[in-house]
């Protein structure tokens, strides 16, 4: 049997590959290409059908960040040009949300760049959260707020939050390379602290950095061992401003190599392609979507994605449906292990208001692994005025950015939605 039937009958069985087949998923040529997404693709049809589940991102605070974490553009002593503002009123906060669920969102993701959050933090997103369920009850939400503090894990479940994202982003090895000014440790021990108060863990990766193929296997293995119920998996926006700048090492041939070996090593959770998309799979986001069941809708933290109708003509082009708020994410088995947890995620009829499960957030957001992470983007400049000219998204970049290279013009930053006059883009 070669290796891709071998990976696909273990991904149909929830069979855990071997480190040197996970390493040979990302060793493939250009022309094994199709069939690794075929084979990947059939294991995520098993688990997850046609179904692709959105979700929504609403930066709560943006930029000015204390933490130093190379890739994110709201780090301490970025120069990247984005939004800048402190915490969104309850009802700004909701009015992006609603219009995210409006176009399709099953999950709306309210994260916050920061090392952490107050006590006081808390309250304020219960606030938000109060304010987006009276108009959209049933809508699951995910937390990124940073690094946990004690029982703030239990509060957040109380108060309607339904998962909590916090990324791992790279390997234990290289984690002291990307950010000093917190560990991978801590990183972990909050998706656990998250866990442990019935909150579905979203946690996930940023592929881009100048990492290794045993890196990017190390952080997979790591977030299934943490029991992830979604796994958003970034493609590094290299900001202007940001240490990261220069490294473009992605090709649209590498990110689904990438995403096929996450399929493999988790093959019953969902994988969401998250923050990157656009910018390195380019015209290959809709073989994308035969691997992951999960993508953000419209714009990120920071930068901008396409429009979101063009992401839902895309998943409609491509033969998909949008995952409705009454259909379950997760398959059963692990819904059923989330509720016995305490309340995760999973499944639709779940989650919602915590009498159901609950997934995870991510948001891509690396949270805060990307700044709030990683999708996410960062911060700089002042909010928009109202009035000021919104440039039409960038479709399909070009493609030939070369490690080294400043490519500035690839990177749309964020300048309409939260914390801007401008409509969200959903
Ligand atoms: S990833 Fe989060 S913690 Fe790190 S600099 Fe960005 S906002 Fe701050």
């Amino acid at each position: 049997m070669d290796l891709l039937d071998t990976l696909t009958a273990k991904g149909l069985n929830r069979e855990l590959p071997t480190r040197e087949e996970a390493l040979a998923v990302l060793a493939t040529t250009d022309d094994e290409l199709l069939d690794v997404v075929a084979a990947a693709g059939r294991v995520r049809r098993q688990w997850f059908g046609r179904r692709v589940k959105l979700n929504y991102l609403v930066n709560l605070k943006s930029g000015l960040c204390p933490e130093d974490c190379n890739y994110c553009s709201q780090r301490l002593g970025s120069k990247a040009e984005i939004l800048k503002y402190t915490w969104l009123k309850p009802e700004e906060a909701a009015q992006a949300a609603v219009a995210g669920v409006a176009g399709g969102a099953k999950r709306v993701c309210l994260v916050a760049s920061g090392r952490g959050p107050t006590d006081r933090d808390i309250e304020r997103v219960a606030s938000t959260i109060g304010a987006i369920k009276e108009q959209e009850p049933g809508v699951e939400i995910c937390a990124c707020l940073g690094l946990l503090s004690d029982n703030q894990a239990e509060r957040l479940a109380a108060v309607g939050v339904d998962a909590y994202n916090h990324n791992l982003n790279t390997s234990e090895g290289t984690y002291g390379d990307i950010t000093t000014t917190h560990t991978y440790a801590d990183r972990v021990d909050t998706v656990q602290k998250a866990h442990g108060a019935g909150l579905s863990a979203c946690s996930g990766l940023i592929a881009g950095m100048g990492e290794s193929d045993e890196d990017l296997v190390d952080v997979v293995y790591a977030l299934r061992e943490l029991g992830s119920d979604s796994v958003p998996v970034n493609f590094l926006i290299p900001f202007e401003g940001t240490p990261l700048a220069k490294e473009w090492n992605l090709t649209p041939q590498r990110c689904l190599r990438i995403l096929a070996m996450v399929r493999f090593v988790c093959p019953d959770v969902e994988v969401r392609i998250a923050g990157g998309r656009e910018v390195h799979l380019r015209s290959l986001q809709p073989l994308g979507l035969h691997i992951a069941n999960s993508i953000f809708l419209g714009d990120y933290l920071t930068s901008e994605g396409q429009a979101g109708q063009a992401d839902l003509d895309m998943i409609k082009d491509a033969g998909f449906e949008v995952e409705g708020q009454g259909e379950m994410t997760l398959p059963r088995h692990r819904a059923d292990v989330s509720a016995a947890v305490g309340g995760g995620c999973g499944g639709a009829s779940a989650c919602g208001s915590h009498e159901t499960a609950a997934e995870t957030a991510a948001t891509g957001c690396g949270g805060h692994a990307g700044g709030g992470c990683g999708p996410c983007g960062d911060a700089h400049a002042a909010p928009a005025e109202q009035g000021d000219t919104v440039e039409p998204v960038a479709e399909q970049p070009a493609a030939d950015a070369e490690p080294g290279e400043l490519r500035s013009d690839l990177v749309k930053v964020r300048r309409r939605g939260a914390g801007t006059e401008l409509a969200p883009n959903a």
